[in-house]
């Protein structure tokens, strides 16, 4: 089938579908201008100070970090926290929120970034699954509590020339221990799943008022890589067991389970051609 022909199946089954769940994955920001941290290469162009220091993405990303190093840590976490909150959401997430609303049975995110982009883009909260946490949410680097509180007050000024973070940093509410953010990191033991946790039954109660009702679903995938294979399992378990189609739309990795429609493109071009034939 031609790749103009698969696209156009793909709105179809959009266009037929009574509920739509969107997944995504580190590829879906791009296009808005985040980087996605694709191997130890494309990790270190987006962090040239961090390449210096010859530190890995998942030594970064890692609880340990911020006993060991924490300016760094808090350079780190809070460089991208001001870097998601000034970032506009490219196109697609309007076009997906647009579809997702006229669907008799609605829609739900699942999505493994933890950039806070989907509320960004006008996203209910509460349809929202983050399975890795969120960078907008703190707790304690000490585990004093199992408090998760939201970051929308906290603010991290970070030295860009040192890449250091600047005093002060980020405090937990309880105790003098300092913060970090409630993101599943490498090697994280004390990470606070609980309001992960609360989205996932959310999303549970969702598909399970499908089931019942018999709804035909969709699922959109975008930029979901197979590195970190959690939000395409997702994808296909979930069609698996409610049937309906799945749309994967991934530049390097569109292979699908047979049957399903993959669409070699970046997020926001493969939603805008979709789109063109809805
Ligand atoms: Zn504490």
């Amino acid at each position: 089938m031609s790749l103009e022909d698969r696209v156009r199946q793909a709105a179809a089954a959009i266009k037929t579908a009574d509920a739509l769940l969107i997944t995504a994955g580190a590829g879906m920001g791009v296009d808005s201008g985040l980087p996605d941290f694709r191997g130890t290469q494309g990790f270190w162009r987006a962090y040239p100070a961090i390449a210096k220091l010859g530190l890995s993405f998942e030594q970064m990303a890692n609880p340990a970090s911020f006993a060991e190093n924490p300016h760094l840590a808090w350079a780190f976490y809070g460089h991208r926290l001001n870097l998601y909150r000034k970032t506009v959401p490219h196109q697609g997430f309007r076009h997906l929120l647009e579809m997702g609303r006229a669907k008799p049975r609605g829609y739900f995110v699942f999505t493994s970034n933890v950039d806070g982009q989907f509320q960004r883009a006008g996203f209910a909260a509460e349809r929202i699954v983050e399975c890795h946490g969120s960078i907008h949410h703190f707790q304690c680097t000490a585990s004093c509590s199992d408090e998760i509180w939201e970051a929308d007050r906290e603010t991290v000024n970070v030295d860009e020339s040192t890449f250091r973070a600047l005093e002060p940093m980020p405090r937990c509410r309880n105790c003098p221990a300092l913060a970090r953010p409630n993101i599943l990191m490498f090697g994280d033991w004390s990470w606070l799943g609980q309001r992960t946790e609360a989205q996932e039954q959310q999303f549970a109660a969702w598909l399970d008022g499908l089931v019942k009702c018999a709804a035909k679903l969709a699922v959109i995938e975008l930029g979901a890589g197979s590195a970190i294979p959690t939000v395409r399992r997702t994808s296909e378990q979930v069609r698996q067991r409610l049937g309906g189609t799945l749309i994967r739309i991934n530049p390097r990795e569109a292979d699908v389970p047979d049957g399903q429609i993959g669409l070699p493109f970046a997020a926001e071009e493969g939603i805008q051609k979709t789109c063109d034939y809805l």
